[in-house]
């Protein structure tokens, strides 16, 4: 285990931009000091870092230090569908592709919708992450009666958030209705904590389903007809209505429709207290590339048309969407192209190539590296309360780091991943831009390729919810 006393000779990226700096580091962890490097001293130096030296002082000469993204939806699938993935694999993966924190969803086993659950996957997970974590509670139909209590008693225990699943999806937790999360929402409207949206209307999805036996099983366009447009954006203006009637801090997951993007502009016009996410898939794939990826692209909201991901790209650079996260979702089982394409499972295990797609985009020029940082790291942590402390690379901010090579060419293949499951419609892809070496707080995690360090990662009892 090398905790890391500096960082020197790299590029240092903030949302601002870049700073030629050197990385200070505190004996806790911490970001003690940026120096600022003289034009006289570029650090030039023939071979390139990271290059580790005595002392744990990492030369970074021509790389660069972004702070560790902040993925805010992970499934890790721990406990209780362990053969998917568990957190010893899911945050191994997270470490290797510069991902220093991750906020990991309920639809685990159980279902963490009451207390007693939350605590059992506190205890279960503790020890297992090698990187630092968040865990979501989940508001459950089962729990309508006492909602309130439950939530309550969560966000004592120090849930990050609590999720509601408006759609069916993998697990299929149920949520209360409309009345009782305008009920909870009310309640809770002034605390500060984020009730996260997945956004489908159950009641349109169950309806479309007596179309299945007119529709071509094998057609990618069967399943966007199963899955309407208009289920998820129904539940889209209803959890915009639900924010402005109530005040509360309210996060839409995985936005993938252009008119949602205009909805969502829209309510925070009105004031509305809402932050919004994307994933790579969305921003990378449309329907059109169905005949090329198959099963594998199969994702809950499905991916839609060229135009609903260019507006995407559009919502996330005018601010619209605050950020981008993965919604990593392994499954075990391989999918065929011989089953429908309705069929579960449905999901992609993305933690580990969020960063580097997003580099490759950024050095292709569809966006800048700020704006990457901005995405993953910056906006995750202020929407979940974690920032300054995470997402950040100021003094007094835990050195959480990922150690970019933007000359890096890198394929998603077996040599670097480390997930259990592989359902990625980006495996085999080729790049640019790869995190060399992770940080989490001041230790090395990862460095070139593999691990580094035992599992220390620490549970992040959200201290934002004001009580
Ligand atoms: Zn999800």
């Amino acid at each position: 285990m090398q905790q890391i006393t500096r960082v020197i000779g790299g590029t240092v990226w903030s949302e601002d931009g870049p700073l030629q700096a050197d990385l200070v580091l505190d004996a806790e962890g911490k970001v003690e000091a940026l120096e600022v490097r003289g034009s006289q001293d570029t650090g030039a130096r023939d071979e390139k870092g990271p290059r580790l030296e005595e002392g744990g002082v990492i030369d970074a000469t021509g790389l660069w230090l972004l702070p560790g993204a902040v993925d805010v939806h992970v499934h890790f699938r721990d406990p209780g569908l362990v053969e998917s993935e568990d957190f010893l694999t899911g945050s191994a993966a997270a470490a290797l592709g510069g991902v220093t924190t991750v906020l990991d969803m309920p639809n685990t086993l159980p279902p963490v919708g009451d207390p007693g659950a939350l605590g059992e996957k506190i205890r279960a997970v503790a020890g297992r992450s090698y990187v630092d974590y968040g865990l979501f509670g989940a508001a459950v139909a089962e729990r309508e009666d006492d909602l309130l209590a439950a939530v309550e008693a969560m966000a004592a225990l120090g849930a990050c958030g609590i999720k509601v699943f408006l759609g069916p999806t993998t697990g299929d937790i149920q949520a209360p209705g409309w009345g009782a999360l305008y009920e909870l929402c009310r309640h809770f409207g002034k605390s500060g904590l984020v009730f996260t949206f997945h956004c489908e209307d159950r009641d349109v999805i169950q309806r479309a389903r007596a179309r299945r036996r007119r529709l071509d099983p094998a057609d990618y366009q069967s399943l966007l007809q199963l899955r309407p447009r208009f289920g998820e954006l129904l539940a889209t203006d209803g959890v915009l209505r639900l924010a402005l009637e109530t005040g509360a801090r309210v996060h839409i997951a995985h936005v993938a429709l252009k008119e949602a993007v205009v909805a969502i502009a829209q309510a925070k016009r009105w004031g509305a207290q809402v932050t919004a996410e994307t994933c790579p898939q969305y921003l990378l794939l449309s329907d059109g590339d169905y005949p090329v990826h198959g099963p594998a692209m199969k994702a809950l909201p499905p991916i839609r048309s060229a135009g609903d991901r260019e507006a995407l790209w559009q919502g996330l650079l005018e601010g619209a969407i605050d950020l981008v996260a993965t919604d990593h979702a392994p499954h075990r089982r391989e999918r065929s192209a011989h089953e429908a394409v309705w069929e579960p499972p449905f999901g992609i295990a993305g933690v580990q190539t969020m960063l580097p797609l997003l580099l490759d985009q950024a050095l292709q020029g569809a966006c800048t590296v700020s704006d990457v940082v901005r995405w993953t790291s910056a906006n995750p942590a202020r929407a979940y309360g974690l920032y300054p402390q995470k997402g950040s690379l100021l003094p007094g901010a835990d050195a959480d780091v990922a150690l970019v090579d933007p000359e890096a060419e890198w394929r998603v293949d077996e040599t670097w991943w480390k997930g259990k499951s592989r359902n990625t419609p980006f495996w085999g892809r080729r790049g640019k831009g790869l995190p060399v070496a992770t940080l989490v707080r001041g230790r090395l995690v990862s460095w070139q390729g593999s691990l580094a360090a035992e599992p220390q990662g620490r549970f992040l009892a959200n201290s934002a919810v004001r009580r």
